[in-house]
């Protein structure tokens, strides 16, 4: 067991290589990222100001902006090994809201934080603010705030392609089923299905490697990440069932900045209003396969 643990690692590139020559009809190149060039440009506001923002200020005076995402969501926050660079969906969120607080795209430092540690980041200042599948609840407002929300996902199953058994939740009883530790699918599943064997790892990708290798027979967290690793190798994996819950994304703030929290909520929607929202959807998360919805009232909630 620890045998096949040390080699999955290595293996899983091999299979993800493997995988995508093999879905490759001749003549169909292999699924791409989001291409550069599909990518809106936002326009950077030169003379905004928020003064009732601390994040802000400190971020003005720094030069530069720090932001907290995932790095291994395909479509949605991924970090290109090479070269560094972030691409996705919720890093394009990240962008257009940095350029309407008057960042430049090139002042913006991506930081990779783990679902688990979201909140402690925001709590102790290491960002500004999170954009990475990160759903508003009311436990959660306890401790940050969210502005938003900015699309609405459900949670989901990944399986192998050759699994006949899972369909949904209620088939999940004596079934190994992998998530993140510390996000809203782990929790639920913890709570409402728990003939459920859990595992949990830091990040959803350690899971689909798990799940590819035999070890898990299920991923369990939102559809939209599920989505984006079936998309990456269709010939292994697939989402099965309808979403199980709504999980509304926000975008994180440290909890006292009310003043930067409606800066974001005003910019996102300016940003819906002009079409950048859907265009940065289409050159990203609408690669996964699922055209454009509408995306969800924004809930300026009072402060308290
Ligand atoms: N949206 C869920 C959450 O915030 C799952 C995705 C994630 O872990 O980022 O917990």
């Amino acid at each position: 067991m620890k045998h096949i643990r040390a080699l999955s690692a290595a293996l899983l590139p091999l299979l993800l290589a493997v995988s995508l020559v093999a879905c490759g009809k001749p003549g169909s190149p292999p699924v791409k990222g989001p291409q550069p060039e599909d990518l809106p440009v936002y326009k950077v506001s030169a003379d905004f100001r928020l003064p009732q923002s601390r994040t802000w200020e400190k971020a003005k005076r720094r030069g530069r902006l720090v932001v907290g995402v995932k790095e291994d969501q395909p479509y949605l926050g991924e970090k290109d090994p090479a070269s560094g660079r972030y691409s996705g969906f919720d890093i394009e969120i990240a962008k257009m809201l940095a350029a309407s607080l008057g960042f430049d795209p090139k002042t913006i430092e991506f930081k990779t934080i783990a679902s688990a540690n979201r909140e402690t980041a925001l709590q102790n200042g290491q960002i500004d603010y999170y954009v990475g599948t990160y759903t508003i609840n009311d436990n959660r407002k306890k401790q940050v705030g969210f502005a938003g929300p900015y699309f609405m996902a459900g949670q989901s199953l990944l399986v192998r392609r050759d699994e006949k058994d899972i369909d949904g939740p209620d088939d999940l009883a004596g079934k190994k089923v992998c998530s993140a530790a510390g996000s809203t699918p782990y929790q639920r599943l913890q709570r409402e299905y728990p003939k459920a064997v859990l595992v949990a790892y830091d990040t959803y990708s350690v899971c689909v490697d798990n799940l590819l290798t035999y070890q898990v027979d299920a991923v369990s967290t939102d559809d939209s990440i599920l989505l984006g690793y079936a998309a990456k190798v269709p010939e292994e994996l697939k989402v099965v069932g309808t979403p199980f819950s709504k999980e509304p994304y926000g975008i994180g703030v440290p909890r006292a900045d009310n003043a930067l929290r409606l800066a974001l909520d005003d910019a996102l929607e300016a940003h819906e209003k002009n079409g950048d929202w859907k265009k940065a959807y289409e050159a990203t998360l609408g690669l996964s396969g699922v055209p454009a919805p509408t995306p969800p009232p924004i809930d300026r909630y009072p402060a308290s």
